[in-house]
């Protein structure tokens, strides 16, 4: 059965455009006016739809991913009345079958959204409560990782950049034909969130002249990274009343930075601290503005 059922997958899904499309459809069935879609490593790490749909009730999680349901039609009728994409309950199945997905989903009569990890077959291995809107949103990961000639043809960095356009040029025609839609698209995006002084506060009654109290993550790992930490010393002190260098001081301030998996390097030391990051150019601008949109004023 598994070789059936890869055989059969890798015919409806066979490009990261492929699943773009099917996810966004799904969205879009769902009565979505905002979609958000992110890629990571041109979609093959990570490949991310959020939506603000109807949501899918906890009756049909058990069942959405398993291959020909479908709620879209209930009897034959229905199929000349078709005002949806899918009808055939094939996506989901297919794309669980080639990767691996997390779907967190919440209609309005949920009181929070719950995030369920779906295996090869569609069966729900796990659960947990998450804190997302209403919508639905669809995380795919390693895509065709057990489909290693697929996956080859991406090794290929031309071949995967004519698939980005092809999915910025979906997501543009989607955004034509509906022009009420909001949607986006984020290649390789950065996110940091954290704990970061008030602005204008006295940084100096927090903060402490050794690192001890400025805490970097990357990818929710503590890591070293001592240009990061340069660069906060530095927009600190220039932002201190006190500009006497023996008193520059590093804040109390907790920085988690978002990236894509494959560019992080994290074991070059036995301890895991060290860190090398492939974009450390592009994370260390990030970093600094961000810092900038906090505070409002950048390094004299
Ligand atoms: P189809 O679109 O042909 O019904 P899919 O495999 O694409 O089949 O999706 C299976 C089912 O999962 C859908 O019928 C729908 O009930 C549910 N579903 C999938 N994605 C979403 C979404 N973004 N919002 C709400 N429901 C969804
Ligand atoms: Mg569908």
């Amino acid at each position: 059965p598994e070789t059936v059922r890869l055989l059969c997958s890798s015919q409806v899904i066979t490009s990261v455009l492929n699943v773009v499309k099917e996810l966004v459809e799904n969205s879009l069935d769902a009565g979505s006016s905002s979609l958000e879609v992110k890629l990571e490593n041109y979609g093959l790490d990570r490949i991310e739809v959020r939506d603000n749909g109807s949501g899918i009730k906890a009756a049909d999680v058990p069942v959405m991913a398993v291959k020909h349901y479908t709620s879209k039609i209930s009897c034959h009728e229905d199929l000349q009345r078709l005002e949806t994409y899918g009808f055939r309950g094939e996506a989901l199945a297919s794309i669980c079958a080639i990767s691996e997905v997390v779907i967190t989903t919440r209609t309005t009569d949920d009181d929070f959204s719950i995030q369920y990890s779906v295996d090869h077959n569609g069966q729900i291995v796990s659960q947990k409560p998450s804190h997302l809107g209403e919508g639905t949103t669809v995380c795919v990961a390693n895509l065709f990782k057990n489909l290693p000639v697929r996956r080859q043809y991406y090794s290929n960095t031309k071949k995967c950049k004519e698939e980005l356009k092809r999915v910025q040029n979906l997501l543009m025609a989607y955004a034509v034909v509906k022009p009420e839609l909001r949607i986006t698209l984020s290649h390789n995006k950065i996110g940091i969130d954290g704990f970061f002084p008030k602005p204008g506060s006295d940084f100096n009654s927090t903060s402490s002249s050794t690192t001890d109290k400025t805490f970097i993550f990357v990818n929710s790992r503590p890591v070293h990274h001592k240009e990061i930490l340069k660069l906060i010393k530095q927009y600190y002190t220039s932002a201190q009343s006190n500009k006497d260098s023996a008193n520059r001081r590093y804040p109390f301030l907790m920085m988690n930075i978002t990236i894509p998996a494959s560019t992080v390097d994290i074991n070059l030391t036995p301890d895991k601290t060290e860190v090398m990051l492939q974009n450390k150019e592009g994370v260390l601008l990030a970093v600094e503005t961000l810092l900038i949109s906090l505070y409002g004023y950048s390094i004299d």
